[in-house]
């Protein structure tokens, strides 16, 4: 164990006796229960106060805001002799600790409360919230009795000395470390910044490209496009809007007539072109710029610093390296597709197009890797599904699950859970489930943290709360919520996010679980995705609802791989075009920015990486992420390889993804430590060895 948990594991040995403080079995323990027992570990079980009222919302934020300016004042007004640990980085991040509650509370009433009232005003007040937060970065007088402190060179033990430096690299990011004339200025650049962005954003949203066909030009598309609203036009034409995405897609994997495939992803390709162009060309001069004056060679340094790969430098070469190494599957899977193309259309010679692609792959799926996901289905009961995930994550991570009375919800049928550590019985934090649709909810899935935990000043742990937020289709009158596949792998997925928070030991909130670097916080995540693809797994609870003997045949899970990884070399090398793309805009000097062909640099890369794009285009026009998570598109990749990596260890290990040594390794060096230490290496310990591309590369199918 690091030093992070030493502070703490005096108090969980303290706990060995403590499970037997719960009643036997004939009473369900209640949250009561668990408080009194998390009290004698000396660590609070505490729900965050959700107001119900709209008024009681702006109370809330407003409260905060004041009681947070008040504190945050002291720390700044302390006479600069005195200064000590505690009185400074401590209180500034205790600050930050119990104002974080406000932050998530409002931003779970407007992603789930029932009343649009109530929705209403937690959208106004988080806006109210971030743009506070966002003031503190500028807060001189705070920054300058930091600054005194960190000055003296105290001796510090590790986790606090990274509080200090994340804290102070903070300010330093935002240009407080700069004279204030060349302060304002670069204030005033990303004001500059802001505006372009968000230009850049409203112009891809405000694109919009209606092309009509007749019923002959579509032939191949599903009746049930055709039928779609707004689509049949008075002329008996159909109209596709290039701009809606599931309209493009559904053209580019269905319509046999390759003119019509074209003409769609050509004008998707010039969506926002004539506005976007000049407003990306001005985005990297400025970004460049900026970098140039807070220190950096260029923008994609200044952005990757905080994150794992740290220097733009290295977010490149893992990216070409990846480029390499998928060249095989990459060639192979085009030259699959092309021969389709030949077969189809009696051309041996036939030349495989960027339109093609779409096309060939959905024939190649149907016709080779046929595998009905809707008869899946009845594996995959809702409850049974969710028991079976609860018994494998508290197998592998030492845990237990148990449901108690909630105090309130803010919708029926929101439950609650209480984690305990299963050796020592110690209460380690309480989710939420929020699993089925409603009116006016967050319709995605995710996991929204309620309580970062952390050490309070009064010296008690303070117990993380989470709150799962899913849309599973509702159970009717006849058949119980019947999941997807894909919707299991999902629950994985979001569940990890929620043992990440949950298993997170950090003292300080500012270096908790789910504060670890951006290009990481996905990959323990995605590695838990690889769960529900194992036959070992999915026979301890995917059973047909009917009939609990039949488990899915293993030839069906060998068809769900193959089909998955039929295209996975080309949709990987997609992703690395445009993480090159990314990076290629971002790692120019404030120089080269001035004088670069942004065109001609992402064509060429684009045609380099992947497949040339129709002439006379521009694409990352109509890229979002270029505003917003530039120069971090390499990202998904960085924590995808690495998650696959990471999941090699369960699978070469005795117990596979089942294996309790490995989780419980998982739990201590990844999950536990959170942020306190280099998340690289914290997966290094947790690997046992150096990272590696070649587990992602068996993956994707790449014999080694
Ligand atoms: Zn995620």
């Amino acid at each position: 164990m690091q030093t992070s948990t030493r502070l703490l594991r005096p108090v969980i040995c303290l706990l060995l006796p403590l499970a037997s403080v719960l009643p036997a079995a004939a009473k369900a323990p209640s949250l009561a229960d668990f408080q009194a027992l998390a009290a004698k570990s000396n660590s609070a079980l505490t729900l965050p106060v959700y107001p119900v009222t709209p008024a009681e919302i702006k109370a809330l934020a407003e409260d905060t805001i004041k009681k947070a300016n008040a504190e945050l004042d002291k720390i700044a007004a302390q006479d600069p002799a005195k200064l000590t640990f505690a009185s400074t980085f401590g209180a500034n991040d205790a600050v930050g600790l119990w104002t974080s509650t406000a932050f998530t509370v409002v931003g779970t009433i407007a992603e789930s409360a029932v009343s649009k009232d109530m929705r209403d005003m937690a959208n106004e007040m988080n806006v109210v919230l971030d743009s506070w937060s966002v003031s503190l970065d500028y807060r001189e007088d705070l920054y300058r009795v930091l600054k005194a402190f960190a000055d003296t060179k105290p001796a510090l033990d590790p986790e606090q000395q990274r509080l200090v430096d994340h804290t102070m690299r903070g300010y330093r990011r935002a240009g407080l470390a700069l004279p204030a004339a060349e302060r304002k200025e670069v204030e005033r650049l990303r004001k500059d910044l802001g505006a372009l962005e968000t230009q850049f954003a409203v112009n891809i949203n405000g694109a919009r490209a209606p092309l009509d066909f007749t019923a002959a030009e579509l032939a191949g598309m599903p009746q049930s496009f055709l039928d779609s609203p707004g689509v049949k036009q008075p002329d008996g034409r159909y109209r596709v809007m290039a701009n809606i995405t599931w309209h493009a897609q559904t053209i580019g994997e269905n319509a046999d007539n390759a003119d019509v495939r074209r003409k769609v992803l050509t004008t998707r390709y010039n969506l926002a072109r004539d506005k976007n162009t000049p407003v990306l060309t001005k985005l990297v001069v400025l970004r460049a710029d900026i970098a140039h004056r807070l220190g950096y060679a260029n923008w994609a340094d200044y952005r990757v610093e905080t994150r794992m790969a740290k220097t733009g430098a290295t977010a490149l070469k893992f990216e070409e390296d990846l480029v390499t190494g998928l060249q095989p599957k990459f060639a192979a899977e085009l030259e699959t597709l092309r021969q389709l193309k030949a077969t189809q259309t009696g051309k041996l010679d036939a030349q495989l197009e960027l339109s093609d692609v779409a096309y060939y792959t959905n024939k190649l799926k149907k016709e080779k890797y046929a595998v009905d996901t809707e008869a899946l289905r009845v594996y995959f009961p809702y409850q049974q599904t969710l028991e079976g995930m609860f018994a494998i994550y508290q197998k592998i991570f030492g845990l237990k699950f148990t449901a108690v009375e909630p105090p309130y919800v803010w919708a029926p049928g929101v439950q609650l859970y209480v984690v305990q550590d299963s050796a020592t019985g110690a209460p380690m934090g309480a989710f939420y489930l929020d699993m089925f649709p409603r009116d006016g909810k967050f319709n995605h899935f995710a996991c929204f943290p309620q309580k970062i935990g952390g050490v309070m000043p009064d010296g008690r742990y303070d117990l993380p709360v989470a709150a799962l937020m899913c849309n599973f289709p509702v159970p009717s009158a006849d058949k119980p919520s019947l999941l997807k596949h894909a919707d299991v792998e999902t629950l994985f997925h979001e569940f990890g996010h929620v043992m990440h928070g949950m298993l997170s030991r950090s003292r300080y909130y500012t270096l908790s679980g789910s504060t670890v670097p951006r290009d990481f916080v996905e990959a323990p995540s995605q590695m838990l995705e690889n769960w529900v693809w194992d036959k070992a797994v999915l026979d301890t609870f995917a059973a047909d609802y009917r009939d609990h003997t039949k488990k899915i045949p293993a030839a069906t899970i060998d068809s769900l791989v193959a089909a998955r990884q039929a295209t996975e070399g080309y949709f990987s090398r997609r992703q690395l075009a445009i993480g090159l793309l990314d990076l290629s805009l971002h790692t120019l000097s404030a120089d080269a920015a001035w004088q670069a062909d942004i065109v001609q640099l992402v064509n060429d890369t684009t045609t380099r990486v992947s497949m040339a794009p129709p002439a006379d285009t521009f694409w990352a026009a109509y890229i979002g992420h270029l505003a917003g998570y530039d120069a971090g598109y390499y990202g998904y990749l960085w924590a995808k390889v690495m998650s696959v990596d990471m999941a090699s260890v369960f699978s070469a290990s005795p117990g596979g993804f089942l294996d309790e040594k490995v989780g419980r390794r998982l739990r201590d060096e990844v999950y536990g430590v959170g942020n306190t230490r280099e998340v690289a290496d914290s997966v290094e310990k947790f690997l046992g060895r150096p990272r590696s591309m070649q587990p992602f590369l068996e993956y994707v199918g790449i014999k080694k």
